[in-house]
């Protein structure tokens, strides 16, 4: 492997981005990862202890980035006052982009970087991919470790035959015959590219892997630097529960905020939980998520409602101050707790689950 290839992982307060830490720390240990939090001054405590916990495992220190290192506030207090007050929304994420994606490509720089992203192999969302061309993502729970942009160039039709030359320098027995049909059917409208791509994942990870290896040594990506990639051999898919046994076989645990506590309403119990990292104002939460960082952060609740003036509330519709009213907080519980009854029939037990599509919305650099 060529030194001058850096690899990065960014440690988000969230349990995949951790696992994933751990898992290569344990498997690859040739791999000389730098690892960093991006660090906004308004994440909850358990995740500054999570960060604390890697640290002892790993031995060594998760470098902390923070955007406007000059200032006196915090880094999102600063912005927030750039920004004349207006609060942060998923339509003007001008958080993300200020606190974490900035700070993270000034450190990089220009060096040529593989940045390992902690997306399961159970989910179906790209993560975060830089613009910079000095910067690969690459995801090792999924059975694709490579990034879309990496997957449609290598696909395109006018490749056929160089995909062709690089199987048969890697295969020599009985599966290339099956790959050559897979590899010289066209992209076509009845084909798709993902149609090809599991097509070729199913024949055999370590090929495909193998030769995309091959195919970016003449690109620009940062690998094309590297003589070896130790994740080659790869064929690991891992979901949901192996994240939650990679944390505690590990020791570092899982973040307190993922447990489920039981609340009461009108003598029916429920429970919840807050479903990801971030912020403790993030204006992704839920509802029900809002109700439990009241009831089990008060402080914190408090410090969120502060920011809410000026007409600008965390939510679209709704201010904080509206939402725990106790009729209003009876009511949230209520419509959660049925919604929980709907999805019992559905395949999951994890809390995290019936919190339908938290982890889906939002932002990869937040909340993995
Ligand atoms: S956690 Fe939420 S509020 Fe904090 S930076 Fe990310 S998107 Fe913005």
């Amino acid at each position: 492997m060529t030194n001058n290839v850096r690899h990065v992982l960014g440690i988000s307060g969230g349990k995949d981005s951790a696992a994933l830490a751990i898992y290569l720390t344990d498997k690859y240990p040739q791999l000389d990862i730098e690892y960093y939090f991006c660090d906004t001054g308004k994440e909850l405590d358990e995740t500054y202890m999570l960060i604390q916990n890697l640290e002892i495992y790993f031995g060594k220190t998760i470098i902390r980035l923070e955007a406007a290192q000059n200032s006196h506030e915090p880094p999102f207090d600063h912005f927030l006052k750039i920004y004349g007050g207006y609060l942060p929304s998923s339509t003007a994420r001008w958080c993300t982009k200020k606190l974490k994606l900035e700070p993270f490509e000034k450190w990089v720089g220009n060096d040529p970087v593989i940045s390992y992203v902690g997306i399961r192999g159970d989910e179906d969302r790209e993560g975060y991919i830089s613009k910079k061309i000095n910067i690969q993502s690459i995801f090792p729970f999924r059975k694709n470790m490579w990034s879309e942009d990496v997957i449609s160039k290598i696909l395109r039709n006018e490749n056929i035959q160089l995909l062709v030359q690089l199987y048969e320098k890697h295969i020599d027995n009985v599966k290339l015959k099956r790959i050559l049909e897979i590899v010289n059917e066209p992209l076509s409208s009845k084909f798709h590219q993902l149609n090809k791509l599991n097509a070729l994942l199913d024949a055999s990870v370590m090929a495909f892997n193998q030769i995309v290896f091959d195919f970016l040594k003449n690109t620009d990506y940062p690998l094309s630097k590297s003589e070896t990639f130790p994740l080659l051999d790869n064929e690991d898919l891992l979901g949901r529960d192996d994240i939650f046994r990679i944390l505690k076989d590990s020791g570092v645990g899982v973040p307190k905020y993922y447990e489920p506590i039981v609340f009461d309403i009108d003598g029916n119990k429920g429970q919840y939980c807050r479903s990801r990292s971030g912020c403790y104002f993030c204006f992704f939460q839920q509802n029900i998520e809002w109700i439990w960082l009241y009831e089990q952060h008060p402080d914190k609740f408090k410090l969120a409602m502060e920011y809410e003036k000026d007409g600008y509330t965390w939510m679209q519709d709704e201010s904080l101050e509206d939402l725990i009213q106790p009729e209003r907080i009876s009511q949230v519980k209520d419509e959660y707790l049925k919604r929980t009854a709907r999805t019992t029939n559905k395949k999951s037990s994890y809390l995290l689950d019936i919190l339908e599509n938290a982890e889906e919305e939002g932002c990869t650099a937040c909340f993995i």
